[in-house]
């Protein structure tokens, strides 16, 4: 009888991992769902070929139907525009590459080191300036691990490991378990920070055994989320930071500042205020890179301090991100605010 059998399969297989693998992924069943005519705003087959549309079933309930300006659909759908090419985009504007001394690590900042630790992403954000990432070359076997664990193990400065991505979460909870074990092992290391976007576009990733091995390691854990928009928050996301926050975590939220999503004072304070009411704090407000593809999303340097500045006057200052911009060869993001 082999459907009882593949229920119990399933059943070991966690509802968020089913969850994740529930995706859209044709732009033209995205339209379907949403009432939407291609017409008026067509998208790439070459830009979704290059960087493939991807979106889980669950994220669409933050969608409006019928709305091209959706916040949020305008950060995932695949314009047209995405073909445009402009001077002074390019597919490595922050010259990774030439700091990334073992596969899976990026090491440019003294104190702490970068693992693309996931290839995988729930989403595909259009605006990604790692959208050209090479992640093939970058996910590393255990053996590659074994280089990456090493080379921190000799790098007393670094006090802090980064999980990124990709989307760290998008791993099982025993990869997980084996990447922090490897962390806790080495002494000089005393903080573990995840960033991820799974907190709004798939909060159910946050379940009780991951919270409970955040809760029980000897690091002191940040998570920092990417949320962009107020109307990415939902009652599910909050119950996921509480989950974290009740493990020790320490919350907070990375946003960039993108055309026609959230560059207006409004939005951003309404971001803030919505962070904090789900017991998250504001950390950067990212200028966008000049990544190939993305240009239409841009925002010029003078309009976002602006919006920043006009933020400060609105809130406290703990809800004021900090308006940053990565440079190539600095040793510190850039702050413009
Ligand atoms: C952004 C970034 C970090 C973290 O920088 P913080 O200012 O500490 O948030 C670390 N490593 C790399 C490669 C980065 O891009
Ligand atoms: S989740 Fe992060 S890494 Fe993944 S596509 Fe979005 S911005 Fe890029």
């Amino acid at each position: 009888m082999p459907a009882p059998s593949l229920a119990i399969i399933q059943s070991d297989v966690p509802a968020w991992q089913r969850m994740l693998s529930d995706l859209v992924t044709d732009p033209q069943e995205l339209l379907e769902l949403l009432g939407l005519d291609h017409d008026d705003n067509p998208f790439s087959s070459a830009a979704a070929t290059q960087f493939p549309f991807k979106l889980p079933r669950w994220f669409l309930s933050r969608i409006k139907p019928g709305d091209w300006n959706d916040p949020i659909l305008r950060q995932l759908w695949p314009a047209s525009q995405e073909e445009a090419e402009v001077a002074g985009y390019g597919f490595d504007p922050l010259q990774e590459s030439q700091f990334n001394p073992v596969s899976g690590l990026l090491h440019k900042y003294s104190s702490r080191v970068l693992l693309t630790a996931s290839p995988h992403c729930a989403v595909h954000c259009r605006y990604c300036f790692r959208r050209h990432f090479d992640y093939a070359a970058n996910a590393p076997s255990r053996e590659h691990w074994r280089a990456v664990f090493d080379y921190i193990a000799n790098e007393p400065r670094v006090g802090e490991v980064i999980l990124s991505g990709g989307d760290p979460l998008a791993l099982p909870n025993r990869q997980l378990d084996w990447l922090i074990e490897q962390i806790e092992a080495i002494p000089h290391v005393n903080t573990l920070r995840i960033h991820t976007r799974m907190t709004t576009v798939l909060p159910q990733r946050i379940d009780e055994a991951l919270c409970a091995r955040l809760k029980t390691t000897r690091l002191s854990v940040v998570l920092v989320s990417h949320c962009n928009h107020a109307q990415e928050l939902s009652p599910e996301s909050k119950s996921a930071f509480q989950q974290l926050r009740n493990s020790g975590v320490t919350l907070l939220n990375q946003s960039v500042i993108l055309t026609n999503v959230n560059d207006n004072v409004e939005i951003l304070a309404d971001l803030s205020r919505k962070l904090f009411e789900q017991g998250v704090l504001p950390y950067y407000l990212h200028l966008p890179d000049a990544v190939a593809g993305t240009a239409h999303f841009d925002v010029e340097l003078p309009l976002a301090q602006s919006l920043v500045a006009e933020l400060q006057t609105r809130l406290p200052g703990y809800l004021v991100p900090r308006l940053v911009r990565e440079e190539a060869g600095e040793y510190s993001k850039t702050r413009y605010a």
